[in-house]
């Protein structure tokens, strides 16, 4: 089968989260099963840009409104990311160092997928699947339904994967011109609460619709920022697929951004130089339990908790743990943990930006990674952690819930929590630092985890099957 898969990330070219490493690893895969999966993306001007060669594939002009514009798809020559990489370039919308935060995101991400429509429109032949990821890709399946121009692609199945629900893309009508000529009978498909919402039109337009996890699913029916109703309605297109993890890319025992490599049998010494060189770096106390934070911080991740969750760790457990977090986000969150340094006592630090080198080597180096999430679709951190040896301390909630068992249960290895409030994540820490204490325990937990299979093979077969059921 040929599947284009439609993303605003995709490891390593760029990726501000999850979605960047599912895009990077999904493809190759697919493809060692022998199909022909590839990539197509917005041309950041990231330095994997310029560090790679390219040919120009095709060179098409189209409009968007009434500005018409030229846009150049390159391929990447080396094939080195075991996949076809294609990237979309439309000088003065996608010409952009960061991949989100510019005022007319709405218009580069719209003008991005009129180009991949276009350009897909102008193959001699069709491909078998269009798999297109979030809200960035989410008009896809619109335009090849309602816009007169591309109707004639319109037997191409589409999926749809959400990686996030939160973020839907919502638009005013008066940008509705912006779209190619449609079809006004589809404006319901556009529309959800009076504005066109790109995420929801996906879930309409899409042949088959998955979540990253199968208990993210079940709690969008309830919990779909304002998209619960058509959740329900739509449930018998929708199925849960849970991320694998790139197994190549996260081994300890190979990771090029670590220098001590280490597998389940010499994990203690592995794990204590990557511990070392963090707390030497951060200046916090070798030998208390390293509790790390990798990931946004926002208020998905529970983040604008962390705060009060360390003070009250440290104020009713006592100074027993270190606390290290790496992220970036919320401004307000931001300063409050870079001002908390002051209160340290050899046991906190923050490091406040995006830094992909470091994420590998907390994961390597900590003992516990906490995750008190409000949301959280799949979650990749959890696993990453698993594998390499660090205990997950999660909220019970999607793919957390689906991905780790509490060590209090029967051949548990993780430690969970209901709710995402400062006393349940503070209870959490406490036990934590009791198991930490637990020297065999604590050992027998690691090696349970580093054996874990959490990779894309199964999941990889379960899209298959479903784009199977399309043809
Ligand atoms: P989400 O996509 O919701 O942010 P995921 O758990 O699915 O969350 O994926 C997060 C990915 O982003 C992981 O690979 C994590 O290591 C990485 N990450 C998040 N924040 C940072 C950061 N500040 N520096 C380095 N890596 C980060």
């Amino acid at each position: 089968m040929e599947i284009v898969h439609v993303s605003a990330e995709c490891y390593p070219v760029a990726k501000a989260g999850g979605l960047g490493d599912v895009v990077g690893a999904l493809p190759k895969y697919q493809n060692d099963l022998g199909h022909v999966a590839k990539v197509v993306m917005p041309m950041y001007r990231t330095r994997f840009l310029v560090q790679h060669d390219w040919d120009v594939v095709h060179k098409g002009y189209t409009h968007m409104g009434s500005w018409w514009f030229n846009y150049t798809v390159i391929k990447e020559r080396t094939n080195k990311l075991g996949f076809d990489l294609y990237l979309v370039d439309i000088y003065g919308l996608l010409d952009r160092e960061k991949i989100y935060g510019y005022s007319d995101d709405p218009e580069r991400f719209l003008g991005f997928q009129i180009a991949v429509v276009d350009w897909i429109a102008a193959w001699s032949h069709q491909p078998d699947v269009i798999h297109v990821h979030d809200y960035h890709a989410g008009l896809i399946p619109f335009m090849l339904k309602y816009c007169h121009k591309y109707r004639f692609l319109q037997n191409i199945p589409t999926v749809l994967t959400i990686h996030n629900a939160q973020y839907q893309g919502w638009m005013g009508w008066d940008k509705s011109h912006l779209l190619p000529e449609w079809d006004s009978w589809g404006w319901g498909m556009l529309e959800w609460q009076n504005s066109i919402n790109p995420l929801a039109s996906a879930i309409k337009c899409a042949w088959k619709v998955t979540t990253v996890s199968w208990s993210y699913l079940d709690e969008l029916r309830t919990a779909a920022n304002g998209l619960e109703a058509l959740f329900e309605y739509e449930k018998g297109k929708c199925v849960g697929i849970l991320n694998g993890i790139d197994t190549a890319v996260w081994n300890p025992a190979t990771d090029t951004y670590i220098e001590n490599h280490y597998g389940p049998s010499d994990a203690a010494d592995g794990k204590l130089k990557s511990k070392q060189i963090l707390c030497e770096r951060f200046d916090l106390d070798i030998d208390k339990p390293l509790i790390v934070f990798i990931g946004r911080l926002v208020g998905e991740k529970g983040a604008d908790l962390l705060p009060q969750v360390i003070v009250d760790s440290f104020t009713h457990i006592g100074r027993t743990m270190n606390f290290l977090i790496l992220g970036s986000g919320f401004p307000e969150v931001e300063s409050q943990l870079d001002n908390m340094k002051g209160i340290s006592n050899r046991d906190y630090s923050v490091y406040i930006g995006y830094n992909e080198s470091l994420s590998h080597l907390m994961y390597a180096g900590a003992d516990f990674i906490l995750m008190p999430s409000r949301v959280e679709p799949c979650g990749l951190n959890q696993m990453y952690a698993m594998r390499y040896g660090t205990v997950p301390m999660v909220r019970n909630t999607g793919g957390l819930r689906d991905t780790v068992v509490d060590y209090g249960d029967p051949d548990g290895y993780g430690i969970r929590f209901n709710h995402a409030a400062v006393g349940d994540i503070t209870q959490g820490i406490w036990r934590a630092v009791q198991l930490y204490g637990q020297e065999s325990t604590f050992q027998r937990i690691r090696q349970t985890m580093m054996e874990l299979d959490f990779s894309w093979e199964t999941s990889v077969q379960h899209y298959l099957d479903l784009y199977q059921q399309l043809k």
